[in-house]
């Protein structure tokens, strides 16, 4: 592996290139050891092409958004990252349907669809993950999900651009094609449906007041760590188990929300793994139901 010559090679390319970069500075949990290399592409083209050299070099590579679904080891990630970020978030709205490419805010579209008096993301307007992120987790909430707006995606897969449909995203709960397959999306659009403004953003208030409630935003985190069970909700098996306030250095769950963990301050990567991993083992000696994580693991899970 070559990571010289792959860092000289992205170096010319439309974007940031960023060494041995820390990922507490760009994760949600604002915790995890450094990146080899972290790439933020500004153009489809330097995504497209960031990703090929590295398969040509054989240095492994993942994508990412808004790391607000990713908790990453304290020994960092080897090889490239390609975040897509502020540096690639164009949106545009024609019609009923607004275009996002990959790094836009889920937030951002939401209020977007809002002032344009359109309906259908209003269950997104708390969701801090990405366009293209949320699109690949098939992200969702409030009964929602992305899936239900969906209408299709540039995805870069098996080093073509290809444009995909609905029914080609394979969508099930948090899970994607794109997921499955390690594809990027680099741009997703979504079809919404006229409705009243006033209506709109009173459904993201009270969704938002209903968050802040509820969850523990106060703390970073990255939501929901694990998926939700059938027939039951994983916040509850967790409270059942007695494991509110559980703590392996700076990590806890939550004593608001028994789904969230949280980094109380100084949580490594590390802690937060390694607690993720005692509640599900808790959770399984009380109630006999095995946790799926939601969160995803850079070097456990292919990304
Ligand atoms: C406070 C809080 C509340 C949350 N609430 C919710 C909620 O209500 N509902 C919900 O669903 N989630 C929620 N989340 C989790 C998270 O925001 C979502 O999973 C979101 O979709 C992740 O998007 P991201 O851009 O941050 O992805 P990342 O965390 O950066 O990545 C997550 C996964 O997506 C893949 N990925 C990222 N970008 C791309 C891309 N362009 N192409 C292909 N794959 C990609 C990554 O490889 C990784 O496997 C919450 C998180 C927090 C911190």
């Amino acid at each position: 592996m070559d990571l010289d010559r792959l860092a000289s090679a992205l170096d010319g390319l439309e974007g940031t290139l960023l060494r041995n970069e820390p990922m507490a500075k760009h994760t949600t949990f604002c915790a995890g050891g450094p990146a080899d290399l972290l790439f933020l592409p500004a153009s489809e083209e330097a995504a497209a092409i960031s990703l090929r050299t590295a398969r040509e070099e054989d240095i492994p590579c993942m994508v990412m958004g808004a790391g607000s679904n990713l908790a990453v080891p304290s020994a960092g990630i080897r090889g490239l990252v390609i975040a897509m970020a502020d540096g690639f978030s164009r949106v545009e709205q024609r019609g009923t349907v607004i275009t996002a490419q990959a790094g836009a805010k889920l937030t951002r579209l939401a209020r977007r669809a809002a002032e344009a008096s359109l309906t259908g993301l209003e269950f997104a307007s708390g969701i801090p993950g990405s366009a293209g992120g949320g699109t690949a987790m098939n992200a969702g909430a409030y009964e929602g999900q992305l899936s239900d707006v969906f209408e299709r995606a540039r995805v870069l897969i098996d080093g073509r651009i290809e444009d995909i449909t609905l029914s080609e995203m394979d969508y099930g709960y948090r899970h994607s094609m794109p997921l499955e397959k390690g594809a990027v999306v680099l741009t997703a659009s979504f079809r919404l449906r006229p409705g009243d403004r006033e209506a709109i953003e009173d459904t993201m208030r009270d969704m938002n007041r209903r968050r802040r409630e509820k969850q523990p935003l106060e703390y970073p985190s990255a939501g929901s760590v694990f998926k939700r069970p059938s027939g039951n909700y994983a916040g509850a098996l967790i409270e059942q188990a007695g494991l509110k306030g559980l703590s392996i250095g700076g990590a806890r769950v939550s004593e608001k929300h028994a789904g969230f963990i949280i980094n109380t301050g100084n949580a490594s990567g590390d802690d937060i793994i390694a607690l993720i991993e005692l509640v599900r083992q808790k959770v399984y000696e009380h109630s006999g139901v095995l946790l799926e994580r939601e969160v995803r693991i850079p070097g456990v899970d292919a990304l």
